[in-house]
């Protein structure tokens, strides 16, 4: 009689059960979305701000299913190489503008030729969960770094902001189901990238000072150069 042979097996079944319920909860939204967003070119401007508002939510809710779905079964299928720096500038190019939005920016350092593993969305999803988070961080003229280098069989990427940064006590708890210090947060992105990043084979760690910002630092198994892409 095996007891961690049971575990695994009923935590088999609820992460299946999970991602079918999201999956399914996916459409209704995506549909919901549409409708929302064409009833909204024909109304009045109050009525618009309404629609904006209640569109903002249907996506925290989609992102916090697409969150979920990425926990309950984070297999990478498709893992192809991956060139690190096209995967970064693809997440810079989603964030900017919202880096903008509170008065930040965020950069790239131009680097070729690092290649790792992994499937593309899942990289990003696990990328943009890091960077958003610098995002929420930045106070007045806010810079978020990001770089990569290879180093003995590895890719490693830092991402740095100038940002609120933690203390210890927080720090320990990252990656924590719940976590979160925000009135709006889930405490699910961490969870999620952390769990795409050992997936992928990785591990990240991190390094913060109240006051003074956050750095990330990510590292992959490099792929094999000589391997088709
Ligand atoms: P959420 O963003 O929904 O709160 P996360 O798992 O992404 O959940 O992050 C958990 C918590 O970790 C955040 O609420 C925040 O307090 C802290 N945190 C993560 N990244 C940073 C950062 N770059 N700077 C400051 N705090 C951070
Ligand atoms: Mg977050």
């Amino acid at each position: 009689f095996n007891n961690e042979l049971q575990r695994s097996e009923k935590m088999e079944i609820i992460s299946e059960l999970a991602a079918s319920v999201a999956h399914e909860v996916r459409n209704p939204l995506q549909v919901t979305r549409g409708f929302m967003q064409l009833l909204s070119q024909n109304s009045k401007e109050t009525e618009k701000e309404y629609f904006g508002l209640a569109l903002k939510e249907l996506d925290r809710a989609s992102a916090i299913i697409t969150d979920f779905l990425t926990f309950a079964k984070p297999e990478l299928e498709h893992e192809v190489k991956l060139n690190v720096y096209e995967e970064l500038k693809h997440v810079k190019g989603i964030l900017l503008p919202l880096a903008n939005l509170s008065g930040g920016t965020i950069k790239l350092d131009d680097t070729k030729d690092l290649y790792i593993n992994g499937n593309s969305s899942k990289l990003k999803q696990a990328m943009i969960n890091i960077v958003k988070n610098s995002i929420e961080a930045l106070d007045e003229e806010g810079i978020i770094r990001i770089w990569a280098y290879a180093e003995s069989e590895e890719v490693v990427i830092h991402i740095k902001d100038n940002g609120i940064g933690m203390d210890a006590r927080d720090l320990e708890r990252l990656g924590e189901a719940y976590f979160s210090n925000k009135s709006k947060g889930t405490g699910l992105g961490l969870m999620v990238t952390f769990r795409i990043i050992e997936a992928m084979r990785g591990t990240i760690h991190f390094m913060s000072e109240k006051g003074s910002g956050t750095e990330a630092v990510i590292r992959f198994p490099a792929a094999n150069v000589s391997q088709p892409e």
